[in-house]
């Protein structure tokens, strides 16, 4: 079997033709187990089915595969619901594979035993081995009514867990042989209750359900190549729509955990949260602030490694994000001439300036909000400097504030008892005419109080680790207010949002509450009204 690669998936002719006479139109279907969050790895098998959807005019279904009562959750649903949407994609419908276990699956079920084409077993096999099951089962031979009656024993919990299974019977070339189409399972399902104590396989869910459902074609990853025949054969037996399955190749990143399974395992045995910004979930790349767009994009040109999509949401980032200004290390500077250059503004004891909107690199207007000016601006410490140096502030060369046409001139300065610099006593001046022979500082006045948390990219070397995620760098700083109380143009640095902190990183907001990480567990806290953002 040739896996195909990103993006060169077509149906035949034939195959659509079929498709639209059975469904109306062309359907596929994205159908994760809801046991664990989305990450990376679904967002290509998203990718893959509303994009083969897309190009023949029809849809893909979101469908809910909880056939294992002990791990499926709802939460993990309106999870993946939430995540799909967020992607950019909208599923036609929303479909649960616990829709059909009363009916679909029990009658189907019914009718291969009537058939001949399943029996019930008491082989003690674990499941996932039955498959390798080397000699025939001794109770493959039973006849349809004995199994008839054996599998009703099962359904009314006359039999405990692993005393009996219904198996298809049916052995594959790749060396598959009888497997398991319903088990007993004495856990309450999160949908269907207690009504049931046997639940389907996914072998025998899906392909039922995908011919239900009208699929045109069945899209997973290259660890069902070999159940395919068995997909086929379902199909066949209950002469049912047939629908092909085709295999596409995981997608894998190094230093990314990509199966949800593992994902959780992991996180039993640590701390972290699966929406940590460090992890290749939706959730954790969603609150990283990594834009929709830059991981469509990934998936679709066929990247595998982290800093690609690190490169990706930079390039989307640069066309989308505005701008707004940060400082890191204030060093306070008392405009002398306040009063003054209010009154020339026309306002008393405040000044409002306007940012000015600048044409960026990527030729969008980078600034352009309102911020407030006070008798008191902040600067970056690293930004002034005793010497004549070129780009900084110095007792001899003014700077102009970045975005306003605010000439900044040293008066005097204040040293603490080390001589070091602790406050400047500044003169604002109006320049007009050679504004642009000068230089530029970004700044801050009025700002707010803000914790920055840095990700590093995941370690590529070795097996994926919890306890060897890169530790958060946290540091505080100040920023601009503008993009956050919503002076005048409208709040806009609100969760989901991504600003550029000029001159030194892209940022979002955490909405996350009660996350915490292996260095600083302190330091992934939520914002509240009193604390820094
Ligand atoms: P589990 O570990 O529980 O099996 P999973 O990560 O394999 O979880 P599923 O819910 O089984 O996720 O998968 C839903 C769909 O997403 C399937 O079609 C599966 O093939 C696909 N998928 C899962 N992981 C990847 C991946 N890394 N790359 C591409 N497709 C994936
Ligand atoms: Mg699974
Ligand atoms: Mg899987």
């Amino acid at each position: 079997i040739g896996y195909f690669q990103q993006g060169t998936f077509s149906l035949s002719p034939s195959q659509v033709q079929a498709s639209r006479a059975y469904a109306g139109m062309v359907m596929t279907r994205f159908a994760p187990e809801p046991n664990g969050p989305l990450h990376l790895g679904h967002a290509r098998a998203i990718h893959m089915n509303f994009s083969v959807a897309r190009r023949y005019g029809g849809q893909c279904i979101l469908r809910f595969d909880d056939t294992n009562p002990r791990t499926a959750r709802q939460a993990y649903c309106d999870e993946g619901l939430e995540m799909v949407r967020w992607l950019g994609y909208s599923p036609a419908s929303v479909s649960y594979t616990s829709d059909y276990f009363d009916d679909l699956l029990m009658l189907s079920a019914c009718r291969l035993i009537v058939d001949g084409a399943a029996f019930v077993c008491h082989e003690q096999l674990r499941e996932g081995v039955y498959y390798r099951a080397v000699r025939n089962s001794p109770w493959r031979n039973r006849s349809p009514s004995e199994n008839m009656k054996e599998f009703k024993m099962m359904c009314v919990g006359l039999y405990r867990e692993g005393e009996a299974v219904l198996r298809l019977k049916v052995r594959t070339r790749s060396g598959l042989r009888d497997p398991v189409a319903y088990r007993v399972c004495n856990s309450e399902h999160y949908r269907s209750g207690t009504r049931w104590c046997v639940f389907p396989t996914y072998d025998f869910s899906h392909s039922i359900i995908d011919s239900h459902e009208g699929i045109a074609v069945s899209l997973c990853s290259a660890e069902f190549a070999s159940h395919r025949s068995i997909y086929q054969w379902i199909q066949k037996k209950l002469g049912m729509y047939r629908v092909p399955q085709r295999e596409f190749q995981r997608l894998e990143v190094g230093g990314c955990l990509l199966s949800k399974r593992q994902l959780i395992a992991g996180l039993g045995t640590s701390f972290h949260t699966y929406d940590d910004p460090r992890l290749a979930t939706l959730t954790g790349l969603r609150r990283r602030g990594i834009p929709p767009e830059a991981i469509r994009r990934f998936v679709r040109e066929g990247y595998r490694e982290y800093e690609q999509l690190l490169d990706l949401t930079r390039e989307v980032l640069l066309l989308q994000a505005k701008h707004c200004m940060v400082v890191l290390q204030p060093l306070a500077c008392h405009v002398v001439n306040y009063d003054k250059v209010a009154a020339a503004e026309g306002m008393a004891g405040q000044v409002l300036v306007s940012l000015q909107a600048q044409e960026s690199q990527a030729g969008h207007n980078s600034l352009g909000h309102h911020v407030t000016l006070s008798s008191v601006i902040y600067i970056n410490q690293y930004d002034f400097h005793l010497r004549e140096t070129r780009h900084y502030f110095t007792p001899t060369s003014p700077v102009r504030l970045r975005g306003t046409c605010y000439a900044m001139h040293l008066c005097s300065m204040e040293r603490g008892d080390g001589g070091e610099v602790v406050s400047l006593q500044v003169l604002l001046r109006k320049v007009e005419g050679k504004v642009k022979s000068m230089k530029v500082l970004t700044w801050v006045s009025e700002p707010v109080p803000v914790t920055l948390n840095f990700f590093d990219s995941p370690n590529r070397r070795g097996p994926f680790l919890y306890s060897q995620l890169p530790p958060v760098c946290s540091t505080t700083a100040l920023m601009e207010a503008g993009p956050l109380s919503g002076l005048r143009l409208g709040r806009y640095f609100t969760y989901g949002q991504t600003l550029q902190a000029e001159r030194f990183a892209y940022i979002t907001l955490d909405p996350s509450s009660s996350s915490s990480s292996s260095s600083s567990p302190s330091s992934l806290s939520s914002p509240s009204d009193d604390d820094p953002v």
